[in-house]
């Protein structure tokens, strides 16, 4: 039976944790609730702090302020191997030279089950990830998929109230982390422990969470489901890190209204009210309409008149990079995936149409 997060249930509670080291703090004064069954990921870049933020999560690092609460219980005095949490690692940690049963089986063993049980508990887990009948395989024996899925296994058989995942997919290649993004997702939801899961990867926190922080220099940016860290960002800093945009310098002149640095003139969505000056200005390239005909973008707030440049084609996505004919200023367009305008030609002239919605200004 596929798990329900059930959302009035906390499993883990971070209240007012800090980290500091010498001159540097590493963790500022953070706080979430994480709830029961769901998939939560920490995101952000490479030394904003995540890894501390895991590490005391799982009492390798005490916090030097505020407290961390698992299952309504404070982790104040309880050493790493009492908390119920566990931990899967980007380079895994498995035991090459035992089999995979012997792997997941490991942890039962220290706790002092008898044999019969340790084998029958493996063998459940191993089905449960997708890998019935590879106890009797050495490690050596298996893709990277598959361990990764042996390394999930060995925590997951321990029944922890938290799995704490450390960038585990980091090591993959391209396609088999694609593959596993969404397997992991799905091994979550039908087994329904919590995961607490950190990255750098945001299309990774997008497409398995059901809630993201978004972590940057020891803080959090903001908390949210996906869609609202997309639809709805909280600071420039989250409209520039989850998702693609251009992003424009722009001086506000009122409400609702702005120059680009280049000198084009924008109308803004007025979410800052009255605010003027220095902003950073954030439009999604698939929020932008583009038509050959200046007729078709007539009702648009903002009307452009443009050159083609470049044409970007990856497979599932085309993007077509234009300039202002008028100011110079580039902008990044996605095309539909029709296939309309996968014809456009380096030189012509397309218009572009972008209500005022779509262009949103932040003050960094
Ligand atoms: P990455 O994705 O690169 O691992 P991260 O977001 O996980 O980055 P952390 O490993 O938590 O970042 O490190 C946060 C900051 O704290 C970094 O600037 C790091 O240099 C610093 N830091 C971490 N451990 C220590 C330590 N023991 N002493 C001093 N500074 C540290």
């Amino acid at each position: 039976m596929p798990h329900t997060p059930q959302h009035d249930a906390i499993d883990l509670s971070v209240r007012g944790v800090s980290k500091h080291y010498t001159g540097f703090t590493a963790v500022d004064q953070l706080s979430l609730d994480v709830a029961k069954g769901s998939f939560f990921s920490i995101l952000g870049p490479s030394g904003c702090g995540k890894t501390t933020l895991l590490r005391m999560i799982a009492g390798f690092i005490a916090p030097d302020d505020g407290d961390i609460v698992i299952g309504g219980q404070s982790m104040r005095d309880v050493a790493p191997n009492r908390r119920p949490v566990n931990m899967v690692f980007q380079h895994l940690a498995l035991f090459p030279m035992m089999s995979v049963g012997d792997n997941v089986g490991y942890g039962l063993a220290r706790r002092g089950l008898g044999k019969a049980d340790i084998q029958r508990k493996s063998e459940a887990m191993l089905e449960r990830v997708g890998l019935p009948g590879t106890a009797g395989k050495r490690i050596d024996q298996l893709s990277g998929g598959q361990k990764q899925r042996v390394a999930i296994a060995r925590s997951l058989v321990l029944e922890p109230t938290l799995l704490l995942l450390d960038e585990p997919l980091g090591a993959l290649d391209l396609k088999l982390r694609e593959h596993m993004k969404l397997e992991l997702k799905q091994l979550q939801h039908e087994i329904g422990t919590t995961f607490v899961y950190i990255t750098h990867d945001q299309s990774e926190a997008l497409v398995m969470s059901d809630q993201v922080a978004v972590m940057n220099k020891g803080r959090f940016e903001q908390v949210g489901t996906p869609q609202q860290l997309y639809y709805q960002p909280a600071s420039a800093f989250v409209a520039g890190f989850v998702g693609n945009s251009n992003r424009l310098e722009v001086s506000l002149s009122g409400a609702g209204e702005g120059v680009a640095a280049s000198g084009l003139p924008l109308r803004l969505a007025a979410q800052h009210g009255d605010a003027s000056g220095q902003q950073a200005l954030f439009i999604r390239p698939e929020t932008i309409a583009l038509s050959r005909r200046e007729a078709d973008v007539a009702e648009y707030d903002n009307r452009l008149s443009c050159r083609v440049e470049t044409l970007f084609f990856d497979g599932a996505n085309s993007t077509v990079q234009v300039r202002d004919a008028r100011y110079g200023t580039p902008l990044q367009v996605a095309l539909p995936h029709t296939g309309q305008h996968a014809d456009l030609q380096p030189g012509e002239t397309v218009y572009l149409g972008i209500r005022a919605e779509h262009a949103k200004a932040y003050r960094e």
